[in-house]
């Protein structure tokens, strides 16, 4: 049935960049059999589960959205899909995205936009905005996302649903193709906080393949779902964040209704201030494109990805980096170079004192807000996104406002801790808006269980 509803909704929405309709088949067929034979399954036995496509899977191209891996097909299992199978899962396709997970809109993909599926004039976020729409448009109930500024939590308020990023460490990248290594985190996208924490459940966990990967237990998140009684809980609002010239004054009101439902749940209230907040997206402007300009120089046509051919050799580059150069530009588009260009300019040999070792010594300023904030409050209360999903084409010419939609999301990646995105309510235009809420660094259980009590 997820094979049919994905087919039918592919030609308006675009979310999937591969439908894996065979294997899902025989996957589903495999554990149907299982099933007859009376053995014990897995927790997710049989649910389709679609895969953002920067994470390996067997069988299934691995393209980024960019033209640079249009053809490459990866011979293993991310850890996150080798545990997917594990729990029974069927892997249905891969999702769409901006390419390298560079955007907020879904729009720089190389195989064409994805359309929020609440109004498919707009976009539905990004960079995880395939995924996002997937889950939206009823095809798949799970999918897995990447957030490295905001990529799980931003479409999923554009698209109503729920989506976290976990704890930096919390869950294996091993499979995900890197973009900043340093705030890369996979994460589940489901309607509710409940589907979350099943999905988060299956993917967490110590890996010896990531050498980022925390050794440490993981939590029963189904549990944490017990209660809904917040009584003891300290939630912070982030009063300051409210007042951002920029923030749409129905964005705000749906942070401001949502506290009254946290009261109502027995939560305790207090104001808390992240005084750098205002540094945050210029820091990750800085650190990000960093990381990636070094990540992506394997995609070279020689180790990786995309070759030119023919070469036209030009004589004062010789035969070999003639070749690197034309790989580079005929594979990689507009954003993901703009990103190498900045990130090469941000770390080389005279600027990267005031660049690069400068953001690294904001982020720990950022870093000791959130120290400070968590003394004070359980959980941070806040916007995901200063808009609703806006209109396809507002924003793609235009870089700086691309990037201040990262305002409220890029603070929990700089500082390595678990957030996570849920429908608040809707603008007078019927648009879903989201609220975010922030934890300490491996207190996934507990925005969980607050998100929980809050659906
Ligand atoms: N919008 C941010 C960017 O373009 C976040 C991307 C992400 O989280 N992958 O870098």
């Amino acid at each position: 049935r997820a094979i049919a509803a994905i087919e039918a909704s592919q030609p308006t929405h675009n979310s999937f960049t591969h439908v894996a309709a065979e294997s899902a088949l025989q996957a589903a067929a495999a554990v149907d059999a299982r099933r007859a034979a009376g053995e014990t399954l897995g927790p997710l036995a049989g649910v389709p589960v679609a895969v953002k496509d920067v994470l390996c899977a067997t069988g299934m191209p691995a393209t980024c959205s960019s033209n640079m891996l249009r053809n490459f097909v990866p011979p293993y299992d991310a850890t996150v899909v080798e545990k997917l199978r594990a729990a029974d899962a069927v892997i249905v396709g891969k999702t769409n995205m901006d390419e390298f997970a560079m955007g907020a809109s879904t729009e720089t993909s190389f195989f064409g936009v994805t359309r929020n599926p609440w109004d498919t004039q707009r976009t539905p976020g990004g960079s995880s905005g395939g995924a996002a729409a997937a889950v939206a448009a009823g095809t798949v109930p799970l999918s897995l996302g990447t957030d490295t500024g905001g990529s799980i939590r931003q479409p999923a308020s554009f698209c109503g649903i729920t989506g976290m990023k976990p704890t930096y460490g919390r869950v294996s990248r091993y499979g995900l193709i890197a973009f900043a290594s340093s705030l890369d985190q996979v994460g589940p996208m489901a309607w509710s906080a409940a589907d979350c924490a099943l999905l988060m459940q299956t993917i967490a966990g110590f890996e010896p393949r990531d050498s980022t990967s925390l050794d440490r237990p993981v939590p029963d998140y189904m549990q944490a779902l017990d209660s809904t009684d917040l009584s003891g809980v300290r939630i912070g609002v982030l009063r300051d964040a409210l007042d951002v010239d920029g923030l749409d004054p129905e964005v705000r009101q749906v942070v401001l209704d949502s506290i009254d439902v946290f009261v109502g749940l027995g939560a305790t209230i207090v104001d808390v201030e992240l005084p750098h907040k205002e540094y945050g997206v210029p820091t990750y402007y800085v650190i990000a494109p960093s990381e990636a300009s070094s990540n992506l120089s394997r995609f070279d046509g020689a180790h990786y990805g995309h070759r030119a051919d023919p070469v036209k050799v030009d004589p004062e580059l010789g035969p070999l980096v003639s070749m690197y150069c034309q790989s580079r530009s005929q594979g990689f588009g507009a954003e993901v170079k703009r990103r190498i260009m900045i990130g090469t300019y941000a770390l080389s040999e005279g600027y990267a004192d005031e660049y690069y070792n400068k953001a690294l010594k904001v982020r720990r300023l950022i870093k000791g807000d959130y120290d400070n904030a968590f003394a004070q409050a359980d959980l941070l209360l806040g916007p995901v996104a200063p808009t609703p999903a806006f209109e396809l084409g507002d924003k793609i010419d235009d870089p700086v406002q691309m990037y201040l939609c990262d305002l409220f999301t890029v603070g929990a990646n700089l500082a390595g801790i678990p957030a996570i995105s849920l429908p608040g309510g809707f603008n007078a235009g019927g648009l879903p808006i989201g609220i975010q809420l922030q934890a300490p660094v491996l207190d996934e259980a507990r925005l969980l269980s607050a998100a929980h009590a809050f659906q």
